[in-house]
């Protein structure tokens, strides 16, 4: 018998923790604000919980695939071919699908820092080299990421907006961007918060895929549609692209409930957009009123505000906890808090006045 104490696993896995969701917590006296994870605050439509209800009927049965009827749907309702949509178990899935298709030890994977969590993660698991390039006034540096890139630079992620900045990219920055980007080297647009963008400088990522075969452009059912708990993202890019990213899909990857839910979304779209408008509201409120209280904001255009702490984020978190608000801490960094309806955002704003150091 080895000595060895148990099973062996891939060395990387020593070298990160499991990725850790935005936790809710409950105040002694039993108020909980969950503003940790950047979900829409709203419940399902009736239109689309009874569509939930019919497929749920149905789960005897493998769900489709190829999920035919929903890649018809984001086709029809986006404007670009079926062929060039792909779907996911949430756009996180997407991302793990593409990291697979192209992430291998030579690899190397870019991406500004800080940004969206799972990006470390699942490049670490893909096997790819990990390249940071730091934020610059809390928002991409395009030219450094520019400079960064070599001749094993696979893929590069621009997540716009920012997750946890809210800072986004601009039309003629990422085109000038774009143009220095090799053609054998994909660029992952992702936009998992498009819907509460206003700024018209902000490009949307569907114009421009359609000139540029190494980009994708990731969207996501679970913010603006209100689906998190279902799991459904797609991806729209040239079809080698979606090609290639379904040859890495796991066998029924998105669920016959989340790929009913997703089409009755896109069918009540106009009521889900008006709840992202009432969002879009609460943000500028949110960001109005602690500016006033004397804190520093940088513009976002996202469901969250970020506020850069430094040493006191968890100082900061926690006396959000103890109120009953559950916001996202990086420790050493800031706090991350997401747009919630008016009485959460109060609760936030209520602790936010209270704090002692503004900053
Ligand atoms: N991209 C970004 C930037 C995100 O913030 C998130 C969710 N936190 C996702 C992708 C993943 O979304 P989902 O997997 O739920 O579609």
């Amino acid at each position: 018998m080895s000595e060895a104490s148990g099973p062996r696993f891939r060395s990387v896995l020593d070298r990160f923790a499991a990725y850790k969701p935005g936790r809710t917590v409950v105040a002694p006296d039993g108020r909980s604000f969950k503003l940790s994870s950047n979900e829409s605050p709203y419940g399902p439509l009736p239109s689309v919980l009874t569509a939930i209800g019919e497929a749920a009927g149905r789960v005897n049965r493998y769900p489709d695939n190829n999920a035919t009827a929903l890649i018809e749907a984001i086709s029809a309702r986006f404007g670009v071919p079926a062929e060039h949509v792909a779907v996911g178990c949430g756009s996180v899935g997407v991302t793990q699908m593409l990291l697979e298709a192209v992430g291998e030890p030579d690899a190397e994977v870019l991406y500004a820092w800080r940004s969206f969590e799972a990006y470390p993660l699942l490049v670490a698991l893909s096997g790819a080299v990990q390249v940071q390039v730091p934020l610059r006034d809390e928002a991409h540096d395009l030219t450094a990421m520019a400079d960064a890139i070599t001749e094993r630079t696979r893929l590069v992620f621009v997540c716009n907006p920012n997750n946890p900045t809210g800072t986004v990219v601009r039309r003629a920055a990422l085109e000038a961007f774009l143009d220095r980007v090799p053609a054998d080297c994909l660029v992952i647009l992702d936009e998992a918060y498009r819907e509460y963008v206003r700024d018209d400088e902000v490009p949307d990522g569907l114009s421009v895929y359609a000139d540029r075969p190494n980009v994708a452009v990731l969207r996501t059912f679970s913010k603006a549609y209100g689906l998190a708990g279902l799991r459904t993202g797609f991806m729209v890019a040239h079809p080698q692209v979606a090609e290639a990213v379904r040859k890495t899909m796991l066998p029924f990857t998105v669920n016959a409930v989340a790929q009913a839910a997703a089409i009755a979304s896109l069918s009540a779209e106009g009521e889900l957009l008006e709840r992202v408008e009432s969002t879009v509201k609460e943000r500028e409120r949110v960001v109005h009123t602690l500016r006033a209280q004397g804190w520093t904001v940088p513009p976002t255009e996202a469901n969250f505000v970020w506020l850069r702490l430094g040493e006191r984020t968890v100082d900061f978190s926690e006396a959000c906890n103890a109120h009953g608000v559950s916001v996202r801490p990086f420790p050493g960094e800031g706090v991350r808090v997401s747009i919630g309806a008016p009485e959460e955002n109060d609760a936030f704003l209520t602790v936010a006045a209270a704090f002692p150091h503004r900053g």
